[in-house]
């Protein structure tokens, strides 16, 4: 039996990247698409936030210098590409995929209507919102918090590079160790990156508990769904 019934998973726009620099590796993409199609097997609902990092950010790279409302719209539009490459891919693993925006684009996708995400996820589709919030100054992990209280899922599966939380920067300091959990007053006090503040503050109100695993683990997705423990649990 599944740990829960309505997840929300985000996944960074550079998951999409596979050992590239930059854009969508069609290897890695299809990998991903494996993993949620098994845990849609399983008769768990998803829904997907994904970022834009492997595209575009609206404060670093190409975007510096540049008016930062102006560089985080590209940054939204960055992740409404991921979104439709990954709902193609969903589509043509045999999964069918709803992708809806938080800006207005409706030639391209249906607009983020939140009833209808509910009745699209109840159907059994997977709903990929897109262009995160909707607004700049924010980041696709906001949109993940933001999303996921909106449509009641248990838990915000943050998929990342590193599996976990850890003390230190495991890629920095060789004695780091991962917590398998902490809460959120504890993460807060010890300053350890969990997310951006704004979605770390917006889970921890709604008291929306975030797994952070890796996605480049493979199994990973389904064993966090079944309540195994991977990665690091983020609770009340
Ligand atoms: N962005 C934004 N508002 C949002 C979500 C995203 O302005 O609600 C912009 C912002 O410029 C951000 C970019 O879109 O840098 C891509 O999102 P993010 O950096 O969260 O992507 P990720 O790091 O997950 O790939």
């Amino acid at each position: 039996m599944p740990a829960y019934q309505r997840i929300l998973l985000k996944l960074s726009g550079e998951a999409l990247m596979g050992d590239d620099a930059f854009g969508i590796n069609r290897a890695t993409i299809v990998r991903i698409v494996d993993e949620i199609a098994d845990v849609t097997r399983l008769g768990v609902q998803v829904a997907i936030v994904i970022g834009g990092g492997n595209i575009f950010r609206g404060v670093a790279g190409g975007s510096v210098g540049m008016d930062r409302a102006t560089a985080d719209y590209m940054g939204m539009l960055a992740t409404v590409m991921n979104s439709l490459a990954l709902a193609d891919t969903m589509n043509k693993a045999g999964l069918v995929a709803r992708v809806m925006s938080a800006i207005g684009i409706e030639q391209v996708v249906e607009p983020y209507v939140r009833p209808k995400a509910l009745q699209y996820l109840e159907e059994g589709k997977v709903v990929v919102f897109a262009a995160g919030t909707g607004n700049p100054f924010f980041t696709t992990d906001t949109a993940a918090a933001l999303r996921g209280a909106e449509i009641g899922a248990e838990v915000v599966l943050k998929a990342t590079k590193v599996d976990g939380v850890y003390t230190a920067d495991p890629n920095k300091d060789p004695s780091a160790t991962r917590y398998t959990s902490i809460s959120f007053d504890e993460a807060m006090v010890k300053n350890l990156q969990v997310m951006d503040a704004t979605a770390f503050a917006l889970c921890r109100d709604q008291k929306l508990p975030v797994r952070v695993f890796s996605i480049f683990k493979s199994g990973a997705l389904r064993n966090v769904v079944m309540g195994a423990d991977e990665g690091t649990l983020v609770h009340v």
